[in-house]
């Protein structure tokens, strides 16, 4: 039967339109399939995607495996000729960073009404932390240790991506990062493998949904892979060279949890490793991810990753390079032609076989299918549903939420007998100093994708809507860079005349993400000076840092009494920032990045190692600095609340487990303060004795629990053998008997803790 439609077919005629097409690639399924064939892994699609394979010409594959931009102007999306001829041409298959519905059903029809093959075309996007309403930067929603908040925020993105004719997001962005010059750590969730892997498990979910085909879910793509965020130096693209343990450790166990929840497809990262860029990387594209982890989706290169490998020195032109990716794994070239111009050449010499394109060609198609492309090309391009959604009440009131609880409160102590926050809503006259003060845009932070900054709730806006009867007087002060100080005399002039100050200082949206790498971390421009001759007016000041990454920010955390991190919080940042000012949301946020206290000790993060030699102040031959402090200005799992929790010792199920046991793991939280509160507990192991040494402490467990004050309640964890285990000596993966240490407490550096041992019987 299929050879019976490929005979019925002229390759370089338009054929069928895609209604039909869907006929009889059904009757070809449901009727007459062949039985006798083997069926691979459980793809439903397999006889409808091989149908269409055996009516394509080799360029038409090669179609499919391409991936290009569409061009946009100042007023939105312009559709260039090339792609347009593209397109129809069937050497585009695919099309990234075009949207609103009108345009993408465009592309749409240019695909299924006028190419030949009439195949859909997967959409792309990077809808990194919303599409139209911006929620908070990956790394400040992490801190909300929220995956219920987490998954919502991905589901509501893909509503409003979709609605304006995405098919396919680039994220979740899964790279551990212990870096933080390295300005693409906004993306990603910080520092942690366990906290990472459960939040990008949830983002899959948020993005995919239970049914991909359905118009409001859309196909995720796991990125970079892999290692990206261990960058030399923290520069950007640099050079990654890690050991495979550490690899397996803790780089790649998010990429497996994003793959496992079902992530469709895997973007290959910018960086070498270990010598072998990614993009060329078969022991990663094909070792690890298709034959370990038996991924069927397909894998994209990051932009022009392919051509990369030239200057990577790695292939000496771009046939070669074509090859190189291909043959290591990757399915499709995103806009570096090199697919396009040289990959038929490659297969006529022998380079390339067919089959490994057919490979390819399938995994694409099998995802246009489950999208349900070949169904209705059109229907994640519907108008009417765009007006509906985007910027819908439900979708900001979520952005709002999920805001509030990614601020962590760094400090909050007393200014004449009272702390200073939350604020008094009868304060009569309140300044705003500082660049970010009435700043919408880079409220968006990185990767806004189509945010609209007049939508943007300023935090004067905010401010005002929450103290309507106050004057609320805001300045600059200064810039994000330069040296203009023609500001500062204002700003102290209004802050003189007001009862408190709101500091609002940090980095604008373009000094962190993408290329975005620093190598001080300080408040750019003069804004340290501002922060400092704000202070010496005497007057009680909150510092409110909004950046994309940890900023070394030891002078306001020992100097001013009360300081916010609010990273770059997206469209609805005024308003969740006054929420927390004002007392009306007690803040629960909790660091999942190291705050370093200078540039010199980085990289800092929490599950270090801890030396033959550690520290001890009576011992100079001690490993330490000697100028500043091991510890960092602020530790992984930290943040305050308005209200106080004391935790109890812990209670152990037993002192002793064996290799089948699991372990409860009990402590009683009370909320000692006098308003409601949220706690996020968290749970830690060590190892002490491995046959290879283990981190300090390693999260394992993490509980966000709301008290009323004066509430206790008794919070349970269970320990498995699969918390315990790690890459052995010998590079197998379990646990080895000995004694572990158990630790629960409120942030990685503040914990309570316990003693049990492993045995093997
Ligand atoms: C980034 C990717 C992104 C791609 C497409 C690249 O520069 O590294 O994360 O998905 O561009 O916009």
């Amino acid at each position: 039967m299929i050879i019976n439609i490929v005979e019925l077919t002229n390759h370089h005629q338009p054929m069928f339109n895609v209604r039909l097409h869907v006929i009889i690639y059904s009757i070809l399924f449901f009727g007459c399939a062949d039985r006798s064939r083997p069926i691979a892994d459980a793809n439903p699609y397999q006889d409808k995607v091989d149908s269409i394979l055996n009516l394509m010409t080799l360029e038409e594959k090669i179609g499919q495996l391409t991936l290009f931009t569409s061009h946009w102007s100042v007023t939105g999306p312009t559709l260039g000729e090339e792609n347009r001829k593209y397109i129809v041409e069937g050497k585009a298959g695919n099309i990234f960073n075009a949207h609103t519905a009108g345009y993408n059903r465009e592309l749409q029809r240019l695909a299924v009404e006028e190419s030949r093959m009439k195949i859909p075309l997967l959409l792309g996007s990077d809808v990194i932390h919303g599409h139209k309403t911006i929620f908070p930067i990956p790394l400040a929603e992490a801190c909300t240790w929220d995956l219920d908040i987490i998954q919502k925020a991905a589901r509501y993105s893909a509503m409003e991506a979709t609605a304006s004719g995405l098919n396919w997001n680039f994220n979740p962005m899964v790279d551990i990062a212990r870096d933080p010059r390295w300005g693409r750590i906004s993306e990603g969730s910080g520092e942690d493998t366990y906290l990472g892997s459960l939040i990008a498990a949830a983002k899959v979910r948020g993005y995919q949904g239970d049914d991909l085909s359905d118009h409001s879910t859309m196909l995720a793509c796991v990125k970079h892979f892999a290692a990206y965020g261990a960058a030399q130096a923290g520069r950007d693209y640099h050079t990654v060279d890690l050991s495979e343990r550490t690899l397996r450790e803790f780089y790649l166990p998010l990429f497996k949890a994003a793959i496992d929840a079902g992530s469709g497809s895997v973007m290959a990262s910018f960086n070498e490793l270990n010598g072998i860029p990614a993009t060329g990387n078969h022991f990663l594209l094909t070792e690890i991810l298709r034959n370990e982890w038996r991924f069927q989706g397909f894998v994209v290169s990051d932009y022009t990753g392919i051509n990369e490998m030239i200057p990577h020195g790695f292939a000496f032109d771009l046939k070669n390079a074509g090859e190189l990716a291909v043959n290591a794994g990757i399915d499709m070239d995103m806009q570096g032609s090199v697919f396009l111009n040289h990959l038929s050449e490659s297969v006529k010499e022998g380079k390339v076989s067919e089959t490994t394109i057919d490979a390819s060609v399938r995994r694409i198609l099998t995802a246009k299918f489950q999208l349900g492309l070949f169904d209705d090309p059109y229907r994640y391009t519907d108008t009417l549903r765009e007006k509906e959604v985007i910027y819908s009440e439900e979708i900001l009131s979520h952005a709002r939420e999920t805001a509030r609880q990614s601020i962590v409160l760094l400090k909050n102590e007393e200014f004449e007998g009272r702390k200073i926050l939350p604020l008094s809503k009868s304060i009569k006259r309140i300044a705003i100093i500082g660049p970010l003060g009435d700043n919408k845009e880079d409220q968006l932070g990185t990767w806004h994708a189509a945010g609209d900054a007049s939508k943007v709730v300023s935090l004067l806006e905010g401010v005002r809507e929450a103290t309507p009867d106050a004057e609320v007087n805001v300045v600059h002060g200064c810039g994000f860079t330069g040296d203009d100080r023609s500001g500062f005399s204002e700003a102290v002039k209004i802050a003189k005349q007001s009862e408190v100050v709101i500091l609002a200082v940090g980095e604008n949206y373009q000094q962190s993400g993408e290329a975005a790498s620093r190598s001080e971390l300080d408040l750019p421009g003069l804004q340290q000076q501002l922060v400092e001759e704000i202070a010496n007016t005497g007057k009680p000041v909150v510092v409110i840092v909004m950046a994309g990454r940890p900023l070394t920010i030891a002078w306001i955390a020992e100097n001013m009494p009360a300081v916010l991190n609010a990273w770059h919080l997206g469209t609805m940042a005024g308003h969740a920032i006054a929420d927390v000012l004002f007392g009306d949301h007690n803040p629960s946020g909790k660091l999942t990045i190291t705050f370093p206290r200078n540039v010199g000790q980085i990289p800092i993060f929490y599950n270090m190692k801890n030396t033959g030699r550690p520290f001890d102040a009576g011992n100079k031959y001690t490993s330490k600095y000697l100028d500043v402090l091991n510890e960092p200005l602020y530790p992984f799992g930290y943040g305050l609340s308005y209200t106080q929790f004391s935790y109890s010792e812990i209670e152990l199920s037993k002192s002793t487990i064996t290799l089948n046991d699991s372990l409860d793991v009990s402590v009683n939280i009370t909320n000692s303060g006098d308003v409601t509160g949220s706690e996020i507990a968290q749970l830690y192991i060590r190892d002490l004795v491995g046959s290879v040494t283990r981190p300090v402490k390693e999260l394992k467990g993490f509980r966000k629990i709301t008290l009323q004050p004066r509430e206790s309640r008794n919070i349970h964890f269970t320990i498995t053998i699969d918390d315990l285990s790690f890459y052995r000596h010998d590079m197998s993966y379990g646990a080895e008997p000995g004694k572990f240490k158990v630790f629960v407490g409120t942030s990685s550096a503040e914990t309570k803790e316990a003693e049990f041992e492993l045995r093997s019987h």
